[in-house]
């Protein structure tokens, strides 16, 4: 008889977000204006433990929903009780506010202890059910890092499950695929992506959810080492708003004036860029390397970088050149100088700041690699592209952990992508990605080098091995950056640290974290967004080996079935042509996909790809090596058409660096018009054979 924990979350409703809920002081978000919703992920997680009790036929398996937040977390419970829980938690205390994943983990880790104990009586047979990421930090940190407080395995990003022979086996994303997969052990965590059978409120269940009681817990119950801010292992420095995109976001009336748009633009265009992404705004150099030792312009904040500039100025002004001649009579002269700048606190601090000159941490900057069948993830060599050049600014070598079976073939593309240092850990064991036992190689490797940076990509596989190492070598870790600058904080008396910004709250507003109480910083990154460097051959590099002692039990998964995409696909190509589940069918992806592909390449001269969204792929209408996004391929050609693609974010993100997105879709609202440049509302049966015959008309 297994029982189920279930994670439910209160979170801010992000689709709701309108220009007030900001404050315009200072960009952040007021989250009492907007509504509180139950993560809509957790409840497709209640709704599958239900499933997973059901296929398992055991009645007397237990359902419990598990929170921590403040009091009125409890109407999730509500929720969770008036579909399928049997007993629910609520896990409050002021103590626990101001957490980070690590220090939200942790509590919940040792709630699940006291739930086994006091409720299942010590049966370990159980499942952890999670949703695989909440709307508000969107890190899909807290499941994997649970696992690993637990020493449990973990079954990330799962879709489906069935009951076979006498276990339960689950299906899950994988990069390029899917893959069938099921613990080898109870308990086991699950984080699901997908699961779209929701759970209806009855009325008789209803009725029994106002009169059971919920149970509170309070953090002395839980006695857990690591909570609230205070044991949180990162720390938000600014939240700013976005950016406003740079996309035209144009619309165009019709597929007359849309080819005409085409051609024209690749008549007049100059040749094709690189990725963009993240580059830094001015290169670092440590303070103890700079022109003037008052100079602290490469503070994390543009205010703080501000209020230095006032200071190095009035402290010049003063005839001042050396840090030891300013006593309390000079700070009186700075505080009359500087006027209404500073108050006194903030100036001490920034004095006491101009003290340290030396990095906040030593060692490289490592890249942690993701490879499959020999292949090297285009997101490793993005972040080496990037570890280069934040190893540069420190002043130090940029390294990559190759961890897998037989790998060495790989290590020349690595060296050539710019890593000075590749670490290999071989192992029979490494065969394939097994979360436990990968996270368990990766961690020992670092434990016995402690780079001062770790990098992972943000793909499914990245996401779920960040957490686990960073957990386990109880260090800070930051999800989906978006951008990585090493920054001082002087005033925190923190120099060379690295500023690590990500989107938050389903990319309304974005957030720049440091690490704190870590010996690593560590963060993972959206593939695509960080830029590669043009690969050199002849560059120099080291190989060092590690060893890893790995033994059958560390395998914490059994893989049954792997299916990734297959055949031939040129992603270079100046135009790609991607289909979505609009297309309606295979047929009409090939006839529309296919004639437009065609009459691009025939009027333009040059070669064109099809690609297709996740949706379009699960439903056959093209083989899997042809998705474009997070899970499929990211990629940057000249022009990207997509038509009947929403534009969901995990689509997006792979077509961040396309040169010019045109985007055809029937519905007036669809996400894509808001993130592409020219747009046609239509439907593709319509526009498309219009848009071929335009070409084809010359
Ligand atoms: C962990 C994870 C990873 C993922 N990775 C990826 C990924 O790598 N790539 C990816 O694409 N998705 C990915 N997804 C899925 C993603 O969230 C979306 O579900 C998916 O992108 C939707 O595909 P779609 O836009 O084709 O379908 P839908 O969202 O169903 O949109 C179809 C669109 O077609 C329009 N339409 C319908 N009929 C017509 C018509 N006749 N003419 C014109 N327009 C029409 C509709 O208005 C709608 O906007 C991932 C999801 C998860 C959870």
């Amino acid at each position: 008889m297994s029982n189920y924990i279930v994670l439910v979350k209160q979170v801010p409703d992000v689709t709701q977000i309108t220009d007030n809920a900001f404050d315009p002081e200072t960009g952040t978000l007021i989250r009492s204006r907007l509504a509180s919703v139950i993560n809509e992920l957790d409840c497709q997680a209640l709704a599958f433990a239900n499933r997973m009790k059901q296929l398992k036929g055991n009645g007397s398996g237990k359902i419990i929903a598990l929170t921590m937040g403040p009091p009125m977390a409890e109407e999730v419970l509500q929720y969770s009780l008036s579909r399928c829980a049997d007993t629910t938690i609520l896990l409050t205390d002021s103590s626990l506010g101001g957490a980070d994943t690590f220090a939200t983990a942790n509590p919940l880790a040792c709630a699940i202890r006291k739930i086994v104990k006091d409720i299942f009586g010590g049966n370990n047979d159980y499942y952890v059910v999670c949703g695989m990421q909440s709307v508000d930090g969107d890190t899909a940190q807290v499941p994997a890092q649970i696992a690993e407080e637990l020493a449990l395995p973990c079954i990330a990003y799962v879709t489906g499950a069935e009951y076979r022979g006498n276990h339960l086996e689950f299906t899950r994303i994988i990069s390029g695929g899917s893959q069938t997969v099921a613990a080898r052990k109870l308990p086991a965590v699950i984080t699901v992506a997908k699961y779209e059978y929701p759970l209806f409120a009855t009325y008789a269940a209803t009725r029994q959810a106002a009169k059971t009681q919920i149970i509170r817990w309070g953090a002395a119950d839980i006695n857990a080492p690591h909570i609230g801010a205070k044991g949180s292992k990162t720390t938000v420095i600014r939240v700013f708003p976005p950016g406003k995109s740079s996309r035209k976001c144009r619309q165009i009336s019709d597929a007359k004036e849309l080819a005409k748009l085409i051609v024209g633009s690749f008549k007049d265009s100059a040749a094709k860029t690189g990725p963009g992404g993240d580059s830094q705004a001015a290169r670092y150099v440590l303070p103890a390397k700079r022109a003037n030792i008052f100079e602290r312009n490469l503070e994390g904040t543009k205010k703080e970088s501000e209020d230095y500039k006032i200071l190095a100025d009035t402290l010049a002004g003063l005839g001042l050149t050396s840090i030891s001649q300013i006593d309390n009579a000079v700070q009186e002269k700075i505080l009359t100088a500087a006027g209404e700048h500073f108050h006194k606190k903030a100036l001490e601090d920034m004095i006491a700041g101009l003290k340290t000159t030396g990095p906040a941490y030593t060692g490289q900057v490592w890249v942690v690699a993701e490879h499959n069948a020999g292949v090297i993830h285009p997101a490793t060599l993005e972040l080496i592209g990037k570890a280069r050049c934040l190893a540069d600014d420190l002043e130090t070598k940029a390294g990559v952990v190759l961890a897998g079976y037989k790998p060495d073939s790989m290590t020349r593309e690595l060296i050539a992508a710019g890593a000075d240092n590749a670490y290999i850990i071989d192992d029979k064991l490494l065969d394939r990605f097994d979360p436990a036992a990968y996270r368990k190689a990766v961690a020992d490797c670092i434990n016995a080098y402690w780079p001062q940076i770790v990098l992972f990509g943000a793909t499914p596989q990245g996401r779920m091995l960040a957490p686990m190492v960073s957990y386990r070598l109880g260090c800070g870790l930051t999800a989906d950056c978006t951008g990585l600058d090493i920054k001082d904080s002087s005033r925190r008396g923190l120099v060379a640290i690295l500023m690590q910004t990500r989107p938050a709250l389903g990319g309304n507003v974005m957030a720049t974290i440091c690490t704190k109480n870590s010996k690593s910083q560590m963060a993972t990154a959206r593939p695509g967004v960080m830029k590669s460097l043009t690969p050199d051959y002849t560059r120099p590099g080291k190989i060092i080996r590690h060893n890893v002692n790995l033994t059958d039990s560390d395998i914490s998964l059994e893989i049954i079935k792997t299916e990734l995409g297959t055949g031939q696909v040129n992603f270079d190509a100046e135009i790609i042509v991607s289909g979505g589940k609009g297309m309606q069918s295979r047929d009409n992806y090939e006839k529309l996909v296919g004639s437009l592909c065609n009459a691009l390449s025939s009027r333009l001269g040059i070669q064109v790809e099809r690609g297709a969204s996740r949706a379009a792929v699960e439903q056959g209408f093209i083989e899997r090596i042809h998705q474009v996004g997070q899970t499929g391929t990211a990629v940057g050609p000249k022009l990207y058409v997509a038509l009947g693609i929403s534009g969901a974010i995990q689509h997006m993100i792979g077509v961040a660096n396309s040169e010019t997105i045109i985007a055809v879709n029937s519905d007036p609202g669809a996400a894509i018009f808001k993130q592409c440049d020219y747009y046609i509302v239509g439907i593709v049966e319509d526009i498309v054979p219009q848009l071929v015959n335009e070409l084809e008309a010359k």
